[in-house]
């Protein structure tokens, strides 16, 4: 599986600000990675018309939890499908804090995604405060564990598992290596003893994301265990996403 590079716009870009930085980044080929763009919902037809000819994927910033039905609001998995999107986020920090989104929901979005074939880009990531008491280990288990408990289809799937700690996420603080490291295994065998080690080393892509960018990316691309990068406030930049793009790429 290639390197991934995804770009979360969130709900920060406009369709004229949408579209002008997908023509700035499909410009630029990259043999080696894959790279994924999010943007908000209404503008992702749009942006998916830009990206016909690429080999650019697209990613829904969020799925709902349950079939095409009557559930104002909402977008299903079915209709991020009928869009073009071949990734979905999902367990952002953003809406698990502000939208109380709790495990159960995830794995039930997670459920749905698989049906639509669509593979999820799943976060997962402790606060500062659950870091500081020394709990770090025991709630990414956990929210893994929940999040992927009861998928009979797991095991034929892929998954982008992201490593988001909400500490890292638009503060400018970066997680360093050792510690990556130490949850990258901690990941691995709470993965392995759910499916199997098989299934992580070659269904599962392990990315990083919080406050990467075109000058702390190097240090990160260049472990072998990291598989890319979910990206959130440098890939409002093309330039900096691109230089980003540019360095896994060689890596
Ligand atoms: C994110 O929100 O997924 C993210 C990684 O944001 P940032 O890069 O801005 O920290």
């Amino acid at each position: 599986m290639k390197k991934i590079l995804i770009a979360n716009w969130k709900m920060k870009l406009f369709e004229k600000q949408s579209l002008d930085l997908t023509k700035k980044i499909k410009k630029k080929k990259f043999s080696k990675i894959e790279i994924v763009l999010a943007p908000s919902f209404p503008y992702l037809s749009a942006v998916k018309k830009l990206l016909a000819k690429t080999t650019i994927k697209l990613a829904a910033q969020n799925s709902a939890a349950q079939t095409l039905g009557a559930l104002t609001g909402e977008v299903a998995a079915e209709m991020i499908k009928d869009i073009g999107c071949s990734y979905a986020i999902v367990g952002h920090s953003e809406r698990r804090q502000n939208l109380f989104e709790t495990d159960q929901l995830i794995n039930e979005k997670i459920k749905r995604l698989f049906e639509q074939k669509i593979t999820p880009i799943l976060c997962v990531g402790e606060t500062l405060e659950q870091k500081k008491n020394g709990r770090r280990n025991q709630v990414l288990v956990q929210q893994l564990k929940n999040c992927l408990s009861k998928i009979a289809v797991l095991e034929k799937e892929n998954l982008v598992l992201a490593y988001e700690p909400v500490w890292a996420i638009g503060s400018g603080n970066v997680v360093d290596v050792a510690e990556l490291e130490a949850v990258w295994g901690i990941l691995k065998h709470a993965i392995s003893m759910l499916v199997s080690e098989n299934y992580f080393e070659n269904n599962v892509r392990f990315i990083y994301g919080g406050s990467v960018d075109e000058k702390n990316i190097e240090q990160f691309s260049a472990l072998p265990f990291v598989h890319g990068f979910l990206v959130g406030g440098a890939s409002l930049s093309a330039d900096k996403f691109l230089t980003m793009a540019e360095i896994l790429n060689r890596s």
